[in-house]
């Protein structure tokens, strides 16, 4: 099976494909971690790509494109992925049908006001990349799931995440009429407690 999640930064994606990939056995491709661990390990792609994550624009396709072709390629993708974050834009989904087109498309669909809110307070897992909002932890520094040092991701910040949402609206928003006319996309209302969200996914995919 393979699937793609879409949805506003914020929206819940990395939550629910760590849940996903827990019950359906795929593979989580996340394009922000990838770019995330490649800036943590000094990469020659992290060092390109780290000053526009850092405003919250889009890296390039062409390093984008790769990295998931790369990716996909291994062999743990033999039987599907679900893929975050990606693709972001029309030229991606594109390519992305060239390589490995998906069978199914989840829209995580919330209110976009509730969305800096969401990501101000997040805080993230160095470790298993989980994140948590400090409405449900609190102060606690230490992974709920794993125990790794929770931190604040350097593009969670109010200013960046207007600019996050604003590449969203006029880059990312399109692929959700490019998916519904290939009949693949499937709303789900992401404005609800976690598990209620992963129940609706799992009667998508069964
Ligand atoms: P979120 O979904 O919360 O915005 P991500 O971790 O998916 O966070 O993405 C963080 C940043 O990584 C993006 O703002 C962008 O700079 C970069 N990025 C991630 N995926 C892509 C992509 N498919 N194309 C271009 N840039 C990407
Ligand atoms: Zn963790």
């Amino acid at each position: 099976m393979k699937v793609i999640l879409l949805g506003a930064p914020g929206s819940g994606k990395g939550t629910q494909a760590a849940y996903i990939t827990d019950k359906y056995d795929l593979p989580h491709i996340s394009t922000g971690d990838l770019f995330r661990d490649n800036i943590k390990n000094q990469t020659p792609l992290g060092q390109k790509v780290k000053a526009i994550m850092d405003t919250g624009n889009l890296c390039p396709d062409d390093l984008t494109v790769a990295m998931v072709k790369e990716r996909l390629k291994e062999k743990d993708c033999e039987n599907g992925y679900l893929l975050d974050g990606f693709p972001r834009n029309l030229f991606q989904a594109g390519e992305l049908d060239k390589i490995d087109a998906p069978d199914v498309v989840i829209n995580i669909e919330v209110d976009l006001e509730k969305i800096e809110h969401r990501i101000t307070g997040r805080r993230s897992c160095a470790n298993c990349k989980n994140s948590f909002h400090v409405d449900f932890i609190g102060d606690r520094e230490a992974c709920p799931d794993c125990g790794g040092k929770l931190v604040i991701r350097k593009d969670d910040n109010a200013e960046t995440v207007r600019e996050r949402l604003a590449v969203y609206q006029a880059q990312t928003l399109p692929l959700e009429e490019y998916y519904s006319k290939q009949g693949k996309l499937v709303s789900v209302d992401g404005d609800k407690s976690i598990e209620e969200v992963f129940a609706q996914i799992v009667k998508v995919l069964g």
